[in-house]
């Protein structure tokens, strides 16, 4: 399983795609992508390999332009291999796009809140839990993506590493790592996201590689913050010379 990402001023797609395939040694049983173009979000994901993920985009989809990506190749733990389990997951309001790997160990109690609250969920995954936990810290608390994503992950247990966006705010890329790895290459006002360097390595030496507990927000051509997940307190990323 992997997740690849990138935000800056190139094509996302053939990175994130390229990316995905650089992973593919992780093991995966399906993948999927999604593009924002500063007008449409573009999503697609199903069962089966990077290749047939590329083969079934290019026909979906009129375009596949777009600065902002992410990319996913799952590993199914909650829910069958299919097309709706896939990641991304999108929240309730279509606003926010998840990739996730690892495992929300009390997805279930959290589903149950969130539907009693209204929540509707398609897939079988904690992953879509998760998504719409978040969206619903902002609904209720009025806090940005960021703060968001913190006070979330402050009430699952588990393991993880996700990337997350909002379309409405297409400027900045949450992530986030316990127990599942990630780094951030650090561009020239773009920044990557993966699993491992492998990914982004042709484009960039520099890494920073977040520890567990820790998250980031990654804002184009601004730079990324780091803070830990359980005290709020900020780290400052050490940036690793990749050889
Ligand atoms: N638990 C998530 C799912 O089943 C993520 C699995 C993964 O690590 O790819 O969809």
């Amino acid at each position: 399983c992997g997740i690849v990402g990138y935000i800056g001023h190139r094509e996302a797609y053939p990175i994130v795609l390229k990316g995905l395939q650089r992973l593919e040694y992780r093991g995966y049983d399906s993948a999927g992508i999604a593009l924002y173009d500063d007008k449409e979000l573009k999503v697609s994901k199903t069962k089966g390999k990077v290749a047939d993920l590329k083969a079934k985009m290019e026909s979906e989809l009129d375009n596949t332009s777009g600065t902002l990506g992410i990319g996913h190749t799952r590993w199914a733990t909650h829910g069958v291999p299919n097309d709706v389990n896939s990641h991304p997951h999108l929240s309730n309001s279509g606003d926010l796009v998840i990739i996730h790997n690892g495992i929300i160990e009390n997805y279930e109690s959290l589903k149950k809140e969130l539907t009693k609250r209204g929540y509707k969920f398609e897939s079988d995954t904690d992953t879509e839990v998760l998504v719409n936990l978040i969206e619903d810290v902002i609904v209720k608390e009025g806090v940005k993506l960021g703060k968001a994503v913190q006070i979330a992950l402050n009430q699952t247990v588990g393991a993880y590493a996700i990337a997350v966006f909002d379309k409405k705010k297409p400027n900045e890329i949450v992530v986030a790592r316990l127990g599942s790895p990630l780094a951030i290459g650090v561009g020239k006002d773009e920044y990557f996201i993966a699993s491992d360097a492998s990914p982004f390595i042709e484009f960039t030496n520099n890494a920073i590689y977040l520890e567990d507990g820790e998250m980031a927000v990654v804002r184009r051509s601004k730079g990324v913050k780091v803070r830990k997940i359980h005290d709020d307190s900020l780290v400052d990323p050490y940036v690793q010379e990749l050889q």
